[in-house]
C-alpha cells in the first residue's frame, strides 16, 4: 500500500520507529495535494515551505531524543473556519477572504503542541451553511468517489481531502450535521464530539450552541487518536466542559459485550433511499453478529428537528454574523459603490448595506433574514421561543431512549452523495438532507459517521451511532468493532 493511503496510526507507528521522517511524510501528502487539488479542490491554501519547516523541526527533536507530542509528525488538514495565526482564514465567504487571525484557534494551538504538520485549510460552505461545500465563495469542492457529485458539507474539503489520500487526518465541524455527511458521501469516519468536549475558542461561529469541532480520519482509531489531541477543558471557552479525556484510542480495541442498540423507526420511512437503509440494516445485523441486541425506540419529536433547527441556527447566525459590517475587519465595499448613494441615507447604513450585499453568499444572506426574522419582535414567542421548547423536548425524547438503549443506529443522510447543482436551487430540499443529523447537535450529544457500503453507483454510504452525552468512548468501542470486521473504510477511489 503506497505510504499516503496507510492509517495515520500506521504512519505514526513508521515516524516513531524512525522508518520515515515527517518531511519525507509531509512531502508526499503535498505531492497528492498538487496532483489532485485542481480537480477536487478540497483544500483552499497550502503552504509546502511552512509545513515542511514545521516537519523538520520535529524530525530534529526527534534525532536528537527530545521528547516528541502525540501527533509526533503526522499532517493534519484544517477546517478554514478554525483562525491559524498569521494565515488566511476566510471561512470560504468574500468578506474574510483576507483576514488574517492574531491568534490559533485552542484546536489548532493542541495540534501544534501535539507536533501535528499543519498542511493547510479545507474548502467548505460558506460560514459552515450548506450541506454540499457548493456555497463556497471560492467553487465547490469535488467528491473524490465521483467528481461530478458532491463531497456533502459544510465540511467537505475535510472529507475529501481524506478520501483523495491527501492528508492522514482532518480537523471538522458541525453544527446540524457538517462533519457525519461528508465522512457519510466520502467514505471515511467523523465524528461530532459532545457538545462542549472541544473547545470553540477560535472557531469562527455560525450558531453558537450547536457548533462543534471533530475529528475526520480514514479508522475510527484514527479518529481516537484524533479526538485525544484536542479534546479537553479550555477556560477560554465558557461552554467547555470540565472533565477529562478518555483513552479513545484504547476503546476501539475494547470487544463489544452486550451492546443494546435503538433503530427509530421513522429513520427508515419513504424518506430513506432503498439502497442505504438496505446497507444500514446489514451493519445492524452485523452489530447483532458481534452480540448486540437491537429494539425499537420512539424519538415522537425527532420529526420536528428539522423546523427547530432551522429557526435556531439561523437566529444564531443572524446575530453572530453582524459583527461583518465592515468596520472592524474583513471586506468593506469599495467607497465608490456607496458614497455617493441616496442622498437621505446615512453614509454609515450605505457603508454596511454595500458591505454585506456584496461580501456575503445568497445562503448565508438567506440565513440572516430567516434569523432575522424569527428573532424579531412580535415573532419571537411564535417561532424562537418555540423552537426553544422543541429542542428541549428532543434532547427529552434523547435522554429517554437512552434509558433504554446505549446507542441509536441507523442512517446518517437520506440518499448516497448526489450531482453537483442538484439541489442548489431549491434551499428547501437542501434543508431536508439533515434529516437525521441535526437532532444530536440539538441535545448536544456525540453521533459518529462510519462507512457501512457502497451504492450501485460506487459511491459511499455511511451508518450513523448516536450516543448519551460524553459516550465518545462507547462510540468508538463500537465503531473499532464494526471496522474490524469490514473493510468499507479501507476502500480507496480511483482519482486516474
Ligand atoms: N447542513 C446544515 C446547515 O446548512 C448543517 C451545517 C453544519 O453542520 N455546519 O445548516
Amino acid at each position: 500500500m503506497a505510504l499516503i493511503e496507510q492509517s495515520a496510526t500506521e504512519l505514526l507507528g513508521l515516524l516513531q520507529r524512525g522508518e520515515v521522517s515527517s518531511c519525507e511524510l509531509t512531502g508526499a501528502f503535498l505531492d497528492q495535494i498538487d496532483a489532485h487539488n485542481p480537480h477536487v479542490h478540497a483544500f483552499l491554501r497550502t503552504d509546502r515551505d511552512c509545513a515542511l519547516q514545521q516537519a523538520d523541526l520535529i524530525d530534529t527533536r526527534r534525532a536528537h531524543g527530545e521528547p516528541v507530542g502525540l501527533l509526533g509528525g503526522l499532517p493534519v488538514a484544517v477546517k478554514d473556519i478554525l483562525c491559524t495565526r498569521g494565515t488566511v482564514t476566510s471561512c470560504a465567504s468574500k468578506m474574510l477572504e483576507n483576514y488574517m487571525p492574531p491568534y490559533d484557534a485552542t484546536v489548532v494551538a493542541r495540534l501544534k503542541q501535539a507536533d501535528a504538520v499543519i498542511l493547510g485549510k479545507t474548502n467548505m460552505d460558506e460560514f459552515a451553511m450548506g450541506g454540499s461545500c457548493e456555497n463556497s465563495a471560492f467553487g465547490p469542492t469535488r467528491n473524490p468517489w465521483n467528481t461530478g457529485c458532491i463531497p456533502g458539507g459544510s465540511s467537505g474539503g475535510a472529507a475529501a481531502s481524506l478520501a483523495a489520500s491527501m492528508t492522514p487526518l482532518s480537523i471538522g465541524t458541525d453544527t446540524g450535521g457538517s462533519i457525519r455527511q461528508p465522512a457519510s458521501h466520502c467514505g471515511i469516519v467523523g465524528l461530532k464530539p459532545t457538545y462542549g468536549r472541544v473547545s470553540r475558542y477560535g472557531l469562527i461561529a455560525f450558531a453558537s450552541s450547536l457548533d462543534a469541532v471533530g475529528p475526520l480520519a480514514r479508522s475510527s482509531e484514527d479518529v481516537a487518536l484524533l479526538l485525544e489531541a484536542i479534546a479537553g477543558h479550555d477556560a477560554r471557552d465558557s461552554t467547555s466542559i470540565d472533565r477529562s479525556v478518555g483513552d479513545y484510542r484504547a476503546a476501539t480495541r475494547r470487544p463489544l459485550e452486550g451492546l443494546r442498540l435503538g433503530m427509530v423507526l421513522e429513520h427508515f420511512g419513504e424518506r430513506l433511499d432503498s439502497e442505504v437503509a438496505q446497507k444500514v440494516r446489514d451493519a445492524i445485523d452485523l452489530f447483532k453478529d458481534l452480540g448486540a441486541s437491537v429494539q425499537e425506540i420512539a424519538m415522537p419529536h425527532s420529526q420536528y428537528a428539522i423546523s427547530a433547527y432551522y429557526i435556531i441556527a439561523p437566529s444564531e447566525a443572524s446575530s453572530n454574523l453582524a459583527r461583518y459590517d465592515g468596520a472592524h475587519y474583513g471586506f468593506r465595499a469599495d467607497a465608490a459603490d456607496w458614497a455617493d448613494g441616496g442622498a437621505d441615507e446615512n453614509p454609515l447604513v450605505q457603508m454596511y448595506r454595500s458591505t454585506r450585499a456584496e461580501g456575503f453568499g445568497a445562503e448565508v444572506k438567506r440565513r440572516i433574514m430567516l434569523g432575522t426574522y424569527a428573532l424579531s419582535a412580535g415573532y419571537y414567542d411564535a417561532y424562537y421561543l418555540k423552537a426553544l421548547k422543541v429542542r428541549r423536548l428532543i434532547a427529552q425524547d434523547y435522554h429517554n431512549a437512552f434509558k433504554q438503549v446505549d446507542l441509536i443506529v441507523g442512517p446518517v443522510t437520506p440518499s448516497p452523495a448526489f450531482k453537483l447543482g442538484d439541489k442548489s436551487e431549491d434551499p428547501l430540499s437542501m434543508y431536508l438532507v439533515d434529516l437525521y443529523t441535526v437532532g444530536a447537535n440539538l441535545a448536544g450529544i456525540p453521533a459518529l459517521s462510519l462507512p457501512c457500503g457502497f451504492s450501485s453507483t460506487g459511491l459511499p454510504i455511511g451508518i450513523q451511532l448516536q450516543g448519551a452525552a460524553l459516550s465518545e468512548e462507547l462510540l468508538l468501542q463500537a465503531a473499532g468493532s464494526y471496522q474490524r470486521q469490514t473493510t468499507w473504510h479501507m476502500q480507496r477511489p480511483d482519482l486516474a
